[in-house]
């Protein structure tokens, strides 16, 4: 029987509470499928500021280097509000993504049928359903690049450079090559060619990935203005996007927000290994945490992400997404609560979704 080891960074606020939910599925889905896990706790964000003095202890980083996979809650909170930048929650979120190379994020614009109504997209727009995967490149391009200020004759002006080497858009087009491979077979590269240099070799360097390794997956191109229109004109075109650190940041928050709803949005962030940080978009919820209010799906469905990406346990991963959609049809969270659905606490939830499995 396979085994795998998982890190919990169960974090501030409504994460403990999200990421017991998560395991509680992911225990019941290793029972139904037949393949063993073992969970150990490391900590992150404030937890970890109390326990320890900093944001991402040493031991954390190892832990997570050494397991099959890591599973995140949600870091930061007013408690840790005052404390300067180095040392605050979010440092440590930073800190862990870069400490295990993640240089690819995953995330995943899908829409519940049953949440056609919380989207801000007409019906007609979204179809029967809508399922769109965005890759961005995490560690490299203009959020990285070469940065200054200069004043020249009494004049003040800034740069940033926006700079990608070869091999760094060869490994990112993998990633988004491999996830279409899983998928539905089709690959948009977004860039913006007509204008950046660093754009054309982005294009032709992916172009020549998909040619030489891919020649199966379909693959287009599309200027990042014209995605962003697409993408609420006709979003059912894509399958999966590929694309820069700072495009993907737009585009992948323009893509989720389709779906309608914070508590529902799962991601992933990989590396060169099959290990992967997963972790729900939305943050701590310091508001509602401890009441009991907060929506687990969004950690669920991370956790759903790992089985198929990290673990290769794809049908215990289509099991969990096929229960969310089951139990959407009957019970919600207050978050996503509307007349005609029973009224559930994050833990009833949890239970809904094993019972469902
Ligand atoms: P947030 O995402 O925590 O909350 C925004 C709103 O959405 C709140 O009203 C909250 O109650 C609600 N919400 C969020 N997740 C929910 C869920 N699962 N179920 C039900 N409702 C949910 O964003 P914020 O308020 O801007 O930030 C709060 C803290 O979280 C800050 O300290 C921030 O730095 C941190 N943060 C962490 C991450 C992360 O760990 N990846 C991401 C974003 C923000």
């Amino acid at each position: 029987m396979k085994e795998y080891n998982i890190v919990l960074l169960k974090g501030d606020g409504i994460g403990p509470e999200i990421v017991t939910q998560a395991v509680k599925v992911l225990r019941r889905a290793s029972e139904k499928f037949g393949f063993g896990l073992s969970f150990e706790e490391a900590l992150l964000g404030g937890a970890a500021i109390d326990a320890t003095g900093v944001p991402l202890p040493q031991e954390t980083v190892d832990r997570c280097r050494a397991a099959d996979s890591t599973l995140l809650g949600a870091v930061g909170g007013p408690k840790w509000d005052s404390l300067p930048g180095k040392v605050r929650p979010e440092a440590g979120l930073l800190g862990i993504r870069s400490a295990l190379g993640l240089f690819a994020n995953l995330r995943p614009a899908v829409i519940f049928e049953q949440l056609r109504g919380a989207s801000p997209l007409k019906a007609e727009i979204i179809g029967d359903d809508l399922d769109i995967m965005v890759v961005r490149e995490l560690t490299g391009g203009i959020y990285f690049g070469e940065r200054g200020r200069e004043t020249v004759n009494g004049v003040e002006s800034a740069h940033d450079t926006e700079r990608y080497s070869v091999p760094e858009v060869e490994r990112i087009a993998r990633v988004g090559f491999e996830m279409a491979k899983k998928r539905r077979g089709r690959l948009c590269s977004v860039d913006k060619a007509n204008v950046l240099e660093s754009s054309r070799l982005w294009r032709a360097t992916v172009a020549r990935i998909g040619k030489e390794e891919y020649p199966e997956i379909e693959l287009t191109n599309l200027y990042v203005d014209n995605c962003a229109m697409q993408l609420v004109r006709n979003p059912k075109q894509f399958d999966v996007i590929v694309t820069s650190n700072m495009f993907g940041d737009i585009l992948s928050d323009e893509a989720s927000m389709i779906s309608g709803s914070i508590g529902m949005l799962a991601s992933a962030s990989l590396g060169a290994g099959k290990a992967g940080l997963y972790e729900p978009i939305h943050g701590s919820a310091p508001d509602i945490a401890g009441t009991g209010m907060a929506n687990p799906l969004a950690t669920i469905l991370s956790a759903a992400m790992m089985l198929r990406y990290s673990l290769e346990e794809p049908q215990a991963a289509q099991a969990i997404e096929d229960a969310v959609a089951k139990v959407l049809k009957t019970a919600r969270t207050a978050d996503i609560w509307t007349e005609g659905t029973k009224r559930v606490t994050c833990e009833e939830m949890g239970d809904l979704v094993c019972s469902l499995l």
